[in-house]
């Protein structure tokens, strides 16, 4: 750091000189609710004194109702969060604290080894309260639940009824597919829109594209000549991690060293200048191939023929760019694919949003509709499940893309 002077460690904090002479000492002291580490910081006017408040407050921290008895909910979490933190990606770490910091707020206090089935439901009446929906007041339970089976694996002493408690009710998933006339709205709406936001709509329609697989396709996958996009990567965010070993007192984010920690070793590419991550896809076999019908063919080509200069040095090739010609992420394209919806005026009978994912959703509906065989859908968008057909049954590609081509045609009425 180059306005401070050098930093000294004390026990688990550090305490260092800033640019106009005080000295702030700084500690970790758990993590917010949103899953962020959260530090405390003193400030004095020499080090001897930084040093000794800052003693002074970690004692009472650590005394306070804050956690310090292993026995009890908040205890036991601080333990099970640090070890998760260890053997998991940085992304599912950050939901992981996002749910037990909740389940620490309401029944942090309460001591294992007496938890009871009401417990639960106070943590689902502190999530509703708190405006958490449904589904993530179930992932509360599922954490809280988890939680106490790893404490059970230590040798803690856990009531049987607490790890068998049933999670609370959550309205079943009410995505559907997207009706055909209401798929040409859209497709007509998306011409008057960008390349990328047709591109998005095409790649949803005609060929059941993840969002995470739209975002990460790239040029050198697209085989026009042979007609298949090879979809063998996607694209997502990771968060931000320390780069100073947790020593700068900010967030993650604004760390002067931050760095993204994916798993290269694994195959995953970091961007640069972001913390977008390409990486393999979600699937089992983690590669497939989609036929590219007539539509997507001629739009491809016409994207190709705009050949946009990507301001992204040292970066793949990316067929959906952003604006200033970066990669685009999910929120980007959520932003263009809601564009499209405006202009076709279409929503979902509830009244909120189509999502991307209907897209896909419909398209397998219309391969299901057209009586394509099941492991030829399952070659096409690459589910994990029905695995055990696999072995038997070989799709030819000419079955996909005679399948791919009864769907574009419901669509496109021809
Ligand atoms: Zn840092």
């Amino acid at each position: 750091m180059s306005t401070s002077a050098q930093r000294r460690e004390y026990g688990t904090g550090s305490i260092y000189q800033r640019a106009d002479g005080k000295w702030i000492g700084s500690f970790p002291a758990g993590h917010t609710r949103s899953g962020k580490r959260r530090r405390l910081t003193v400030v004095a006017d020499t080090e001897q004194q930084a040093r000794s408040r800052m003693r002074s407050k970690m004692r009472e921290v650590a005394g306070g109702k804050a956690p310090g008895d292993p026995t009890t909910v908040a205890g036991w979490s601080k333990t099970y969060l640090a070890e998760h933190a260890l053997r998991n990606r940085n992304s599912t770490t950050k939901n992981v604290n996002w749910a037990i910091g909740y389940v620490v707020e309401a029944i942090g206090e309460v001591k294992l080894a007496k938890l009871r089935p009401a417990d639960f439901r106070r943590v689902h009446e502190f999530g509703a309260k708190k405006g958490l929906s449904p589904s993530s007041v179930l992932r509360l339970h599922d954490r809280l639940k988890a939680m106490l089976k790893a404490a059970v694996l230590e040798g803690l002493e856990i009531p049987p009824a607490a790890l068998i408690v049933q999670g609370p009710p959550v309205p079943t998933n009410d995505r559907i597919a997207i009706p055909i006339d209401t798929v040409g709205r859209i497709f007509e709406a998306s011409k008057r829109e960008s390349h990328d936001a047709r591109a998005i709509v095409l790649l949803g329609f005609l060929a059941g594209l993840r969002r995470g697989e739209m975002s990460g396709l790239t040029w050198d996958r697209i085989d026009l000549d042979r007609g298949v996009l090879v979809i063998d990567r996607q694209l997502t965010r990771f968060g931000w991690s320390h780069g100073c070993d947790d020593t700068c007192g900010r967030t993650p984010r604004s760390c002067p060293k931050r760095w993204v920690a994916a798993p290269t070793h694994l195959g995953y590419e970091v961007i640069p200048r972001s913390s977008l991550v390409l990486g393999p896809v979600k699937t089992a076999r983690g590669r497939r191939e989609v036929p590219i019908v007539d539509e997507l063919a001629e739009h491809l080509l016409k994207m190709q023929a705009a050949d946009r200069p990507s301001s992204w040095d040292g970066v793949p090739r990316f067929v959906l760019l952003t604006a200033i010609g970066g990669p685009m992420g999910q929120h980007s394209l959520d932003v263009l694919w809601k564009q499209v919806l405006q202009r076709a005026e279409t929503k979902h009978p509830s009244g909120r949003s189509w999502n991307t994912h209907e897209m896909r959703h419909t398209f397998v509906t219309e391969l299901m509709r057209t009586n394509t065989h099941s492991s030829i859908i399952e070659t096409m968008v690459g589910h994990a499940e029905e695995r055990s057909t696999r072995g038997y049954i070989h799709p030819s590609s000419i079955d996909a893309r005679s399948a791919a081509d009864r769907v574009a045609s419901g669509f496109f009425q021809r």
